[in-house]
């Protein structure tokens, strides 16, 4: 099994003064397409608890939201 991080939360206010260019998706982590992609990682959502996966592309993404709830945070 990978290892589950606790994302850190990012506060609904907050989120929407980030630079949306550097945001990433997290999807759930039983999202098959997702297998190919490169670097993926399991990290827990801080808004919902929902384990979600995001896709670590050499510091694209500064932040993710959450596919499940919408939440943001920092991986
Ligand atoms: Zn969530």
């Amino acid at each position: 099994m990978s290892e589950v991080k606790t994302g850190k939360k990012i506060e609904k206010s907050e989120a929407n003064t980030m630079d949306r260019s550097k945001m990433g998706v997290a999807l759930a982590s039983n999202d098959a397409e997702v297998e190919a992609q490169a670097h993926p990682a399991l990290v827990q959502c801080p808004h919902c608890a929902s384990v979600v996966r995001i896709v670590q592309y050499d510091s694209v993404y500064a932040w993710y939201t959450c596919g499940c709830c919408g939440g943001a945070f920092y991986s």
